[in-house]
């Protein structure tokens, strides 16, 4: 039995508000053209840029409970912006969780200053296989690295502040010559693309980045050489908690449209809610949300035990990133022709839902976690 404590639910509601005023209303918009760059101030102001980093970085000193509170809050006005913050905290808890003291000294803070970070692992022909990436840093007789190669599609590229690359220092060792590296935006020989035309989430940055023999000193490689595999995927079994939380907000908020949109049309005389086939949709919608909430809140308690959680994430981001795009499609039907108009909020909700079964692990490859754990390996 999951319950908020009252901290929790203080958090909740500042959250909610922040949402309803500050980035609901930003995300059309930012969907026709781009991130909103005022949010950063806006989100650093209110202490969600570092709200679960420990206080003696700047951080609010949160669990993964109240992290996840504030991501599902903000879904539901912006999937977008809940994606940015979960990029944000996906490149930044590597240096939480396997930066030396002096990494966290000097990049933490800069998390709660309103700094942005950015997770570059997927290449254009590397994806779900991330040990084929071919980025290379070359270790220097000075201890430093040489850097080159590419990645493909990292959310918050021309955003951020900072880059956490994944490269293979030993190129022959498969996902065991993997190692991590912090990369700052005006590194010279770093050159960030033009923004992706994507098909949703079209309020976050993503670029390709390209490597041309930038330097990196020793210091800012983030964990021991050849242990990146195992820091990335760690990072991502977080962050697939994070869309499960996505998935739940974005839901929430498009079965409030159609909620909305019901009651109001009418055809035959009668508001088509009260017809037997509309409100059965809203029957399955508030089930697949009530079971992901569900999921969520129990992998935070298991993360927050420190308890392993690649499994249980894998789980939650499966299911809740199809009833997202099963709930956002729903949706769309229920108003009709009005939602595959760009009018109507359902349609850009759609497109962000799909995104989430791809990014982070494809649905694909979560089956293999998850299978792997039922049959062994
Ligand atoms: C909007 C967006 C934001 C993103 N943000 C980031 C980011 O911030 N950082 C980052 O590093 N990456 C990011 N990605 C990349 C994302 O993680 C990859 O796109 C994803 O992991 C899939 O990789 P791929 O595109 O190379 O597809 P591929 O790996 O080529 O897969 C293509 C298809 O084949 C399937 N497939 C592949 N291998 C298998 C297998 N063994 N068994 C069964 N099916 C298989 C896949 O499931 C998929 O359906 C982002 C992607 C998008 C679209």
């Amino acid at each position: 039995m999951f319950k908020f404590t009252e901290e929790q639910l203080m958090i909740r509601d500042m959250v909610r508000e922040f949402t309803a005023n500050e980035i609901e209303p930003r995300d059309r918009d930012m969907d026709e053209n781009g991130f909103d760059f005022d949010l950063i101030p806006k989100l650093t102001e209110a202490g969600l840029m570092a709200i679960h980093l420990p206080e003696e970085y700047g951080g609010g000193g949160g669990n993964t409970v109240i992290s996840e509170i504030v991501i599902n809050e903000i879904a539901k006005g912006s999937a977008s912006v809940a994606l940015f913050l979960d990029a944000h905290w996906l490149a930044a808890d590597m240096i939480l969780y396997h930066g030396t003291e002096e990494q966290k000294a000097k990049y933490l803070p800069l998390v709660a200053d309103g700094k942005v970070f950015a997770f570059g692992l997927t290449e254009s022909n590397a994806g779900s296989d991330a040990a084929a990436i071919k980025s290379v840093a070359e270790k220097q007789a000075d201890g430093s690295y040489i850097l080159n190669g590419g990645k493909a599609w990292i959310t918050n590229s021309g955003i951020a502040d900072y880059y956490l690359i994944m490269a293979k220092t030993d190129p022959e060792a498969g996902n065991k010559g993997i190692s991590v590296f912090v990369v700052p935006k005006d590194a010279e020989g770093l050159t960030v693309g033009k923004f992706e035309k994507k098909m949703g989430m079209r309020g976050t940055g993503t670029c390709e980045l390209s490597f041309d023999n930038i330097r990196i000193p020793a210091d800012d490689r983030v964990g021991p050489e050849g242990r990146g595999f195992m820091i990335a995927m760690q990072a991502l079994d977080g962050a697939r908690v994070s869309i499960g939380s996505i998935a739940s907000g974005l839901m929430q908020h498009a079965m409030e449209k159609a909620v909305k949109y019901a009651k109001e049309r009418t055809t035959f005389g009668k508001p088509i809610c009260k017809y037997q086939a509309v409100g059965f949709k809203f029957a399955d919608m508030a089930a697949k949300i009530h079971a992901t909430d569900l999921m969520i809140w129990d992998t935070c308690q298991m993360k927050d035990e420190g308890q392993r959680i690649s499994v249980e994430a894998a789980e939650l981001k499966l299911l809740s990133s199809r009833w997202a795009c099963e709930v956002t499609d729903d949706c769309i039907q229920i108003h009709g022709g009005n939602g595959y108009s760009r009018e109507f909020d359902v349609e850009r909700f759609y497109r962000d839902a799909k995104l989430l079964e791809i990014g982070e692990g494809t649905s694909e490859i979560l089956r293999m976690v998850i299978s792997g754990s039922v049959i062994g390996r």
